[in-house]
Parts: C-alpha cells; sequence; structure tokens
C-alpha cells in the first residue's frame, strides 16, 4: 500500500514547493499549503505558513516542484480497460460499436472487475484523484464490486448506464447491493436511447438528487437521425431490432438535437454532455441554459475521425461554456493518463493556454461530478493535491511549471495527497491485476 504515514486528528501538515496552482486564484511562486484533518486550512507564500504554523506535525518540500489540484477525469468507462488494442478503429462508428459488444459479451465478471481496477490504478498513478465512471449493465455486478472494494482512495462518480429502447425501463439502480458512495446515471447517446428512456432518467436524476452524464453529438451522423430519423444510425438501429417501420425522428413531435431537446426538458444539474464534438454554434445558447458541462476527450475524438481533431473546444470555452477533460475508455484511447490527455488536446488545440488546461483538468471536472470541494486549492476545500516534481531547479514562470507538470506528455506525480492523507502511487503497476 502505498500510504506513506497516517496523520493523527488535528495535526497540521505543510505541503510547500517551488510553485502551486490554486485554480481559483493566481499562481504562487514559492507557497504552502497547511492541512488539517482531511482539508486545507491556510494556502499562501512557505514564509507566511511557516509563521503562522511554527510547529508542524510533519513538512514536505519541494523546492523545484509544482503543486496543483488531484487531476480529474471526468469521464472514463474502466471496465474497458482491458481492452486496449482489441478493438480497432472501423469506418463505421456502428460497426466499431458492434465489435465492442461482442468482445463485453464474452467477458466473466472477474474479468469487468479486473479491469476496473487496473483503470483505478492508472488513473492514480497519473494524478487523477477523482472520475466519472460509466458502468454498463453488462458490467455492473463486477464494476460496481471493483468500484465499492477498491483499496485505493480515487473519488468514484458511477454512473449507471442505460442504454436501449425498454418498454418499462431497467430496474432500478440496485443501490443497496453496490453501496456506492457517489451513484450518478447515465442515459446512453440519443441514437441508442429514446426520448422515453431520457425523460426516466432525468426523472430520477430529480428524485435522488444524484449527477446525469451522457453522450451527445459525438459521431457526424448523429444530427441526421435525430432529426430526420435516416442515415446510418437508423440503418444500425433497425438491424439491431431497435427500431422498425419508417425512419422518423428521434422526437417525432419536435424533432431537434440532443441540446436543444434537454434545454426544453429542464434537466438538473450537474449534466454532463460528452463529447460535443459536432455540436453548432447555434447549440450553444441551450448548452447554457441547461448549465452543462461538455466533456472533451482528445484521444477519442482523433480515434473516431482518422486522427483529426477538429472539437469546438475553444469555442465553446470562449461562449462561456465549461469544458472539462475526460479520457473516455482504454477501448477508443490510447491513453487514461491525464497529463498526457492534456498534451494531446494542447497539441490539437495549440491556442489553449495552460491555465485554461488545468483548469479543464480540474475544477470543471470536478463540478460537472458533483464535487464541489474539489478540483481548487483554497480553505476549507477537500485536501485533494498532487506535486510534480521537476528534475532541476525550481520552473522560472507558472507556465514553465505547467508545461512541465502537465504538457510534456506521460507524466507520474512523485506525490499525492488524497482526502488529507499523502501517497506516493508512481510504482503501482498499472494493467497488471
Ligand atoms: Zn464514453
Amino acid at each position: 500500500m502505498a500510504l506513506l504515514r497516517e496523520n493523527l486528528p488535528g495535526d497540521i501538515v505543510i505541503y510547500q514547493a517551488g510553485w502551486v496552482h490554486p485554480v481559483l486564484s493566481p499562481p504562487l511562486e514559492n507557497a504552502a499549503l497547511a492541512v488539517r484533518d482531511g482539508n486545507i486550512v491556510a494556502l499562501g507564500s512557505a514564509l507566511d505558513i511557516a509563521r503562522k504554523y511554527p510547529n508542524p506535525a510533519a513538512r514536505h518540500e519541494f523546492p523545484g516542484g509544482v503543486l496543483i489540484p488531484g487531476l480529474v477525469n471526468a469521464h472514463a468507462h474502466l471496465e474497458l480497460t482491458y481492452m486496449k488494442g482489441l478493438v480497432p478503429p472501423r469506418e463505421d462508428f456502428t460497426g466499431w460499436i458492434v465489435d465492442l459488444v461482442r468482445a463485453k459479451r464474452t467477458w466473466t465478471r472477474e474479468e469487468f472487475e479486473k479491469s476496473v481496477r487496473a483503470g483505478r490504478r492508472e488513473l492514480l498513478r497519473g494524478g487523477c484523484t477523482a472520475v466519472g465512471d460509466i458502468v454498463s449493465a453488462e458490467a455492473e455486478v463486477g464494476a460496481m464490486f471493483a468500484h465499492r472494494e477498491a483499496e485505493l482512495p480515487l473519488r468514484t462518480r458511477a454512473y449507471q448506464e442505460y442504454l436501449g429502447v425498454y418498454e418499462e425501463g431497467r430496474p432500478p439502480f440496485q443501490e443497496d447491493r453496490a453501496k456506492l458512495l457517489y451513484p450518478g446515471i447515465s442515459p446512453h447517446a440519443p441514437y441508442s436511447s429514446d426520448t422515453d428512456l431520457f425523460r426516466k432518467c432525468i426523472a430520477q436524476a430529480r428524485e435522488r438528487g444524484i449527477p446525469l452524464s451522457t453522450h451527445g453529438a459525438e459521431i457526424r451522423w448523429e444530427e441526421e437521425y435525430l432529426l430526420e430519423g435516416t442515415g446510418p444510425l437508423f440503418d444500425f438501429l433497425v438491424k439491431l431490432g431497435f427500431a422498425y417501420g419508417d425512419p422518423k425522428p428521434w422526437n417525432a413531435d419536435r424533432p431537434s438535437r440532443l441540446a436543444d431537446w434537454l434545454a426544453a426538458e429542464s434537466p438538473p444539474s450537474p449534466l454532463q454532455f460528452v463529447h460535443g464534438t459536432w455540436l453548432g454554434e447555434d447549440e450553444y445558447a441551450a448548452l447554457r441554459k441547461i448549465a452543462t458541462t461538455v466533456v472533451y476527450c482528445p484521444s477519442s475524438v482523433a480515434y473516431f475521425h482518422d486522427g483529426r481533431d477538429e472539437h469546438p473546444v475553444q469555442a465553446l470555452i470562449a461562449a462561456g461554456i465549461s469544458v472539462a477533460l475526460g479520457t473516455d475508455s482504454l477501448a477508443s484511447s490510447t491513453s487514461l493518463n491525464m497529463p498526457e490527455t492534456c498534451t494531446m488536446a494542447r497539441r490539437a488545440h495549440p491556442a489553449l493556454e495552460p491555465s485554461t488546461l488545468l483548469e479543464m483538468a480540474t475544477r470543471a471536472g470536478a463540478l460537472s461530478l458533483g464535487f464541489e470541494n474539489c478540483g481548487a486549492l483554497a480553505p476549507n476545500m477537500e485536501a485533494d493535491f498532487v506535486v510534480f516534481e521537476s528534475p532541476g531547479a525550481r520552473p522560472a514562470s507558472a507556465d514553465e511549471a505547467l508545461e512541465l507538470a502537465l504538457l510534456s506528455g506521460f507524466a507520474v506525480p512523485r506525490l499525492h495527497v488524497i482526502a488529507g492523507e499523502p501517497y506516493a502511487f508512481s510504482e503501482l503497476s498499472p494493467l497488471k491485476a
């Protein structure tokens, strides 16, 4: 186990680094945090914190290090971690889905469990301290068990996924069995779930006060299917037995794209709109109205678009829409490492500022998952942060510090602090059971 030292109740522990990025306030050079009972109690210059707390129970110093909030992977399917390389991309997205479903059908509960555990390890190793994970019906028992029993302290919003066109919908979320700390609910996507199922999920989210997540505007043909009821997605649904008769729009009375449809339904927040690759500017007003967070998964976007990434991430941010970062699953993504994911986003969109990417990978993700006290550093927030260490002296600027921590490809922090406890996960072996 990677716990470095157990703190006693009331202990003050100081963490000092060459750069601290609080996210909600400007970066600080040579700064420190004081932590007590799992929470941040003070944040300031190293000198001020040393004066305020002259006799801490412990002090951790990283003079060349960069201290940032724990990274947040807003969207993953950890049950598919072991699918890495098993479902190659195809020209037709629907053919890829069929390949994936076929592969999943051969898996046992134990395989899903191992897969989730491997994903959790890999996320933690890369400095992630919170994740939004989609749990499908096929993997449900194994995945829930792996999350609940997990020995590693990764804060997990587990969204139970609904998909298909059901008369009565699936049985309600088996919360008693799963004993999940943070449940959520996810109608999969408008091409796989009808409006009735979407409404049931929204009603359940409202009733139980749990977050929602759905895939939307992920592929080019979604708009045609929603507005006209035709195209490759309709043909696919016919083949699966999900659609019959003449093509008709998804929401026959009022044909609309997903963002507009959701805006008319007034779903509760938080609500994630995952992907959004094909969102049009005329949908931004609807997105703002439902206060959704768009989750951009750069590796997955490139995978399904021949390596091209024309995601409207910059236009969305400029329009005041919150955008978080996710990895999606290793069935369609090359990495679960969040620094590598930030680097991919930067490569595809060089104009994104380091501080914007940091916010996407921390605060925006945390809020989209309903973790309001995470993803930023300030008094009374949870003490969830990571320290990346530079090989040399302190980076010359705040941006350089972020380049080092988040924008130089695959990276593993030197130290994690989760709920106030310090851990070292760099030795975690990610893909072994
Ligand atoms: Zn997904």
